[in-house]
């Protein structure tokens, strides 16, 4: 049973030498518990959270010394529990490790699925993120302009395919040629911009003549910047994550744009609201999992997986996620399915 756990907390952004890869004795189930074998493993921006000694407030940070966290698609190879049995493929949180042993209470039956990766990306988490934080939040209405960055990613791929369907104009922002390419000529967005481009500012611009009416926030720094000014009035900015400012230790350079923000809040009378999907399971997840089920087998939400072989290779995978390495929803295959 190899694991990875978290050898040392990270200043800045992780290293390989803050994981270490072990190798233990695989659990036996005790009475009420299953064993699961991990067929995927997701890797998500909040894991950086995890890794530091004060988590955030939706998810205990991880022990040093202690595995990595994890949502997982993983195989029962042993039950000792009356609701589920050997074979079945369940959806769980069993960590960067190759066998958990788990009581079933964090455990969602998958049945079988075609291509269970899924369950953790446009069936799942991630996707569902986009859903209630575009549509509950964001509200596009047909010809409003969307905004979206990391709009090859997770989140950010699903974003701008629902707000076409919901007949709005999608400018993504994402890092390099490769992925804006993709955004527009796959994902169906009506233009795409390089992050990395020093002249962002002016691109967004003339991209958003009529202004930006939903801003979903997935990344913050010089992409917020760059939106802040083009926000409309009554803008509503559901804000997600600011992945820029993940591996920060230090406040970021130059002036305090704090003032701007607030004193553009009142005077657009923007929504800016924060939301965590975790909340948001009992009410919206089963309308969530109609409408993109339907959606992908249309063909008008694409999915786009960044399978990564072998949890050994999860710790780099993970550092390449903070830096725009993947593109699309990065997963590990930790075994054949
Ligand atoms: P992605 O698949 O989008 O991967 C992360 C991407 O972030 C990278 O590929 C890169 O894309 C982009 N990125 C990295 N560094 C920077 C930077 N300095 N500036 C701008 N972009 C950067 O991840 P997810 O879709 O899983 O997550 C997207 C966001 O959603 C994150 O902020 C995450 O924390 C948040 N989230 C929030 C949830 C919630 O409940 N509130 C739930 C799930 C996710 P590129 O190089 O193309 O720009």
């Amino acid at each position: 049973n190899r694991r990875i756990v978290l050898a040392a907390r990270p200043r800045g952004l992780p290293t390989p030498q803050d994981f270490r890869l072990e190798e233990a004795a695989v659990p036996s189930p005790e009475a009420g518990q299953v064993l699961l074998r991990t067929l995927y493993l997701s890797l998500d921006p909040y894991m950086r959270g995890l890794m530091n000694e004060i988590g955030p407030t939706y998810a205990p940070s991880v022990e040093l010394g202690g595995p990595m966290a994890g949502g997982t698609v993983s195989r029962v190879v042993a039950s000792r529990h009356p609701q589920f049995r050997v074979g079945d493929l369940v959806l769980g949180s069993a960590g960067w490790q190759d066998f958990a042993l788990s009581d079933g209470k964090d455990l969602a039956p998958l049945g079988e699925m075609a291509q269970p990766s899924l369950a953790l990306g446009a069936l799942g988490m991630p996707a569902f993120t986009a859903y209630v934080g575009l549509l509950d939040i964001g509200r596009p209405k047909p010809g409003e302009t969307v905004v979206v960055a990391a709009a090859t990613g997770a989140v950010g791929a699903v974003v701008g395919q629902i707000a076409k369907l919901k007949g709005a104009r999608v400018v993504g922002i994402a890092g390099g040629a490769d992925k804006c390419r993709h955004a527009v000529a796959e994902l169906g967005f009506d233009a795409c911009l390089d992050r990395h481009d020093p002249q962002l500012p002016q691109r967004l611009a003339a991209a958003c003549p009529d202004g930006i009416d939903v801003y979903f926030e997935n990344v913050g720094g010089a992409v917020f910047d760059a939106v802040l000014p083009l926000l409309n009035i009554g803008a509503r900015v559901p804000v997600c994550g600011v992945i820029a400012h993940y591996n920060d230790d230090t406040p970021p350079p130059g002036p305090n744009r704090l003032p701007l923000l607030m004193g553009d809040a009142v005077q657009k009378r923007l929504l800016v609201q924060g939301f965590i999907v975790l909340d948001h399971y009992a009410d919206r997840f089963d309308a969530f999992r109609r409408d993109m089920s339907q959606w992908i087998a249309q063909g008008r939400v694409k999915p786009r997986e960044d399978v990564v072989d072998g949890l050994e290779n999860a710790p780099e995978a993970f550092i390449g996620l903070l830096e725009g390495r993947n593109f699309g929803k990065l997963v590990v295959r930790v075994a054949a399915a």
